[in-house]
């Protein structure tokens, strides 16, 4: 078994139910965990790997959420994610516009911020998951190994799966 330093997991359409094209997740009750996510996320911790969460927010740029609304969204993730027995580490937040900054995904921000807080990290040994190209251009720009959710390959990660449970499989084969 490869000796994985941590996983980096995209939020929206990995763990839980993304919204609507051009809708967002702004409230705790619109937060509904895909199936088998806790149970996924768990089998990572239960293997002792450190867990962070890695999502653009831009409804909070756009004024469509504020900042401490996130912040309850978040913590709705916890305890959903807490009543699977499973818990993340971290969840660092890009809540810029597009082209503002250097963490909104596709750019790798967020996941030097995780590796700056988290001496630990080495990001060369850690692995991005995520359902969007964006997801696995931030991982492999910040030297991670990436999982693409997705229904069918996709040639710039290094592996395609088509749930964040079959991604964990294969990170713990
Ligand atoms: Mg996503
Ligand atoms: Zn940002």
């Amino acid at each position: 078994m490869t000796t994985w330093s941590a996983v980096l997991l995209d939020r929206d359409g990995t763990v839980n139910v993304k919204a609507p094209e051009g809708a967002y997740v702004t409230r705790p009750e619109q937060l509904i965990l895909l199936p088998g996510a806790g149970a996924a996320v768990r089998r990572l911790r239960d293997a002792g790997l450190p867990v962070f969460v890695v999502t653009n927010q831009r409804a909070v740029a756009r004024g469509l959420m504020t900042a401490p609304g996130l912040d309850e969204v978040h913590d709705r993730f916890r305890e959903l994610l807490g009543a699977a027995g499973a818990e993340v580490d971290g969840i660092y937040a890009c809540v810029h516009e597009a082209g503002e900054c250097g963490c909104r995904k596709p750019l790798p921000g967020l996941l030097h911020r995780v590796a700056r807080d988290h001496p630990g990290v080495d990001l060369g040994r850690s692995v991005m998951i995520g359902d969007a190209a964006s997801d696995v251009a931030a991982g492999a720009a910040a030297g991670c190994a990436t999982v693409r959710l997705a229904a069918s390959p996709d040639p710039a990660a290094t592996v395609t799966a088509r749930s964040l449970a079959e991604a964990v499989t294969w990170l713990l084969r």
